[in-house]
């Protein structure tokens, strides 16, 4: 059977696949949208149970509909749940009639040789494109740190695996990694009666709201969404910030004094207990400085255009140290400690083991320029950033999307030309 032409395919069908798909159209290619499961199927089935949007509805969205359109409950300053968002998805792709097949996944994608374009084994056959996108995520292999033994007495799960705290054996959690994920499993798993245990490591913990906005705001009018490159010296500094119940501000020093036991970053294992680095007290004192020069430049940025914007010294308030933070905990005898479960809020690896070609380095990294990649023809969408801070986040991977349409229909341009002037040649 012949294969299946398209000039652009797109793989993956999350918030990234749906907006390359409306640029696309917007530029006029023909595209295809593959997805191996559902629209937006990590909100649906790769999260845990309660969790929100961690920015407000008006902001994390696509430019084009409001969550209300939607969901008439949710009001702009809402943070809607995560089936809300995958509808929110759903509803979207609908709206720019986005070309998706769902359960369709691709398999294998190598050039064609001695010509342009791609052979593309999906599960449903295969495809020929002259372009990829692949728009898989930043999120695709969880990665669990190999540090304790396969016969180590506790449960492990990533935090792709965790649900609610029912679904865990009675006994104390140890949660590692204190991003989004860790702190906001950790008190949920504490609020729940848990004997909790959090091991912290660099982090940045811009406020929730500060006089009267929310932190997406404040970073939005400072300009730190659109800085274009991480600093030196803080590549992989988390952030933890939360939108359960209502959102709130992440103050570690706070969770310590409800009676969450905070460890430094969990180093090593060895005959039943874990070994912990003395970096806790380090790590929150640095957590508060980015906390506190969110709020200077806020308040600076009032004052020089002259906002009325209610003053929030609550904001700058700080919490006494508990004990664990006095005296940090540098080695934990698990069993003695009564842990029964480790989660690992340790991040993700990526993962186009299906993309079969010469555009990755040493460690599985796209090489790419704002998501081209060195491989003519293969394209990248949904990075951390891509091309900014807020390339991996709803309304940030929108940009990056517009960017990559126009790319591709630069590289048709030249092409077009191509076939025109070989067509004359031969007349
Ligand atoms: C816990 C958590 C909370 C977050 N909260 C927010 C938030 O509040 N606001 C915000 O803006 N961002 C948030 N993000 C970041 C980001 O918005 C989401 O992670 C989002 O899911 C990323 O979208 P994506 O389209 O890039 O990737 P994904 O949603 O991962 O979509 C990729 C799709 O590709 C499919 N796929 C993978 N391989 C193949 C294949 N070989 N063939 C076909 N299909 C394939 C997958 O099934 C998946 O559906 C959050 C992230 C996490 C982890």
């Amino acid at each position: 059977m012949a294969a299946e032409k398209i000039d652009t395919l797109v793989v993956g069908g999350g918030q990234a696949g749906i907006a390359m798909s409306e640029h696309l159209s917007r530029n006029g290619i023909p595209h295809l949208v593959l997805e191996r499961q559902r629209i937006a199927e990590r909100w649906r089935s790769e999260r845990w149970d309660s969790l929100v949007a961690n920015g407000p509805a008006w902001h994390d969205r696509f430019p084009g509909l409001e969550f209300g359109d939607v969901d008439k409950s949710v009001g702009p300053d809402d943070f809607p749940g995560k089936e809300t968002v995958a509808d929110y998805l759903v509803a979207y792709a609908k709206k720019i009639a986005a070309p998706i097949r769902t359960n369709v996944e691709v398999l294998k994608a190598e050039r064609i040789p001695g010509r342009t374009g791609f052979r593309v084994e999906t599960s449903a056959g295969v495809i020929e494109a002259n372009n990829i996108v692949a728009a898989t995520g930043a999120f695709q292999r969880p990665i669990i740190p190999k540090m304790l033994p396969a016969d180590a007495p506790v449960a492990q799960m990533h935090s792709t695996g965790y649900r609610n705290p029912a679904q865990l054996r009675e006994g104390a959690v140890l949660i590692v990694g204190a991003g989004s994920s860790g702190t906001q499993i950790a008190e949920e798993l504490l609020e729940s009666g848990r004997r909790v245990y959090l091991s912290v490591g660099p982090h940045d913990r811009p406020p929730r709201a500060y006089r009267g906005r929310d932190y997406c705001w404040w970073l939005g009018v400072l300009g730190k969404w659109d800085a274009a490159a991480r600093e030196a010296g803080k590549e992989h500094v988390t952030i933890a910030v939360s939108g359960a119940h209502g959102g709130h501000t992440i103050d570690f020093r706070r969770l310590a004094a409800n009676g969450m036991i905070l460890v430094g970053r969990t180093e090593a294992y060895d005959k039943g207990a874990l070994r912990f680095a003395p970096d806790l007290v380090d790590n929150i004192r640095r957590g508060d400085e980015n906390l506190m020069s969110v709020l200077d430049e806020a308040d600076a940025f009032v004052t020089r255009n002259g906002l009325d914007l209610p003053e929030d010294p609550a904001a700058r308030e700080k919490v006494p140290d508990a004990a664990c933070i006095r005296e940090p905990i540098l080695s934990l005898d698990l069993a003695k400690a009564g842990i029964t479960t480790i989660i690992w809020a340790t991040g993700f690896a990526f993962d186009y083991g299906w993309l079969k070609v010469d555009t990755f380095d040493d460690k599985g990294k796209p090489r790419h320029q704002r998501g081209v990649s060195t491989e003519p023809g293969v394209y990248f969408l949904g990075l951390p950033w891509q091309s900014r801070r807020g390339s991996s986040f709803i309304w940030g991977v929108w940009h990056d999307a517009r960017f990559l349409a126009d790319q591709i229909q630069i590289q048709r341009a030249y092409m077009a030309y191509d076939a025109a002037a070989r067509s004359r040649e031969q007349r």
